[in-house]
């Protein structure tokens, strides 16, 4: 493992904010985790940090890397494991070489397998845990444990894995016989025209509230394009807020707020942030 102290966090999320960190650990083997548990306190994990908002001030916590963590293995017939830290992208781009078909409709998400099964992360119709058979993590109590997907609670982007603190060492996937890649083609067309992708953001910003859409809320409040400081509500979807010009944490959390006080007057509904902040 690579460990830098006092680091510079900026470049380890995609909304390309943040400050010093005390610690960042890069783990190079799978094994490294268990004693990396048992010898740090304050862990935060971290996958590529597309879903990930960080204070601009000091953050007294260790960061514990999955990034090199990503070795894919055909166990053969669809059962597929995955390690926490390969992208989505590269299990999809496995998939289309083994043929195998499940998940084409997540295709685009930038972040890692193990960031999507801790946030059930999902798109278009899918969730990630709509192909999950079993799930590996580290437990509470620094037990290494296979958890089949039938025992853990999942529901929109949000798994019992949250609130257990478990850190995800990988999962086994099980997939049908017939890459789609015309869906992949279709969800990508789809991708470039709905989303805003020329400027750093974490996506959605706020959970669809149950029978909505938060950005059609956000729309109907006349909020799209707001530009406080160097962030923006996008136009193109406005459930995505834009690091337009070196943004600050606090620009961005003043558009948070704006946008919940505006969405509760107008709507009487409280929206819940999709995106994990850190301070
Ligand atoms: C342009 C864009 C489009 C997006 N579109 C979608 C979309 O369609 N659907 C969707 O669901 N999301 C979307 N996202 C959000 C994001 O990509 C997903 O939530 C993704 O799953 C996060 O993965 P990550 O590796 O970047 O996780 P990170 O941002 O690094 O971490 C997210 C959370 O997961 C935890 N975590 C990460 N790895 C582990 C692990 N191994 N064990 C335990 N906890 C872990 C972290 O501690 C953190 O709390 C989008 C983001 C962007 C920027």
């Amino acid at each position: 493992m690579k460990t830098f102290l006092n680091q510079e966090m900026k470049n380890y999320s995609n909304m390309r904010v943040g400050g010093k960190a005390r610690k960042l650990i890069i783990l190079e083997n799978r094994e490294e985790i268990v004693d990396v548990f048992k010898e740090n306190n304050n862990i935060f994990l971290l996958g590529n940090g597309t879903n990930v908002l960080f204070t601009d001030e000091f953050m007294d916590r260790v960061f514990v890397c999955t990034k090199k963590l990503n070795k894919i293995f055909d166990l053969a017939e669809g059962l597929v494991r995955v390690e926490a830290g390969a992208n989505l992208k590269e299990l999809i781009d496995f998939m289309e070489k083994k043929n195998y078909t499940g998940i084409e409709s997540l295709f685009g998400i930038p972040g890692t397998i193990g960031g999507l099964i801790y946030m059930n992360g999902g798109a278009f119709g899918t969730e990630i845990f709509d192909k999950i058979k079993s799930v590996e993590i580290l437990d509470e109590n620094g037990n290494i444990r296979e958890i089949e997907r039938k025992d853990i609670t999942v529901s929109y982007r949000k798994t019992e894995i949250q609130d257990k603190k478990w850190i995800i060492l990988s999962a086994v996937f099980e997939f049908g016989s017939g890459f789609d890649k015309d869906r992949v083609k279709e969800i990508k067309e789809l991708r470039e025209s709905k989303h805003p992708l020329d400027k750093p953001s974490l996506g959605s910003t706020f959970k669809n509230p149950s029978g909505d859409f938060a950005a059609r809320l956000i729309s109907e409040c006349g909020l799209k394009g707001t530009i406080i400081g160097g962030a923006q509500i996008a136009e193109k979807h406005p459930n995505f807020v834009l690091n337009i010009n070196n943004a600050s944490f606090e620009d961005i959390t003043k558009i948070l707020t704006l946008v919940k006080k505006e969405v509760m007057n107008k709507f009487n509904i409280k929206l819940e942030e999709e995106i994990i902040i850190v301070e």
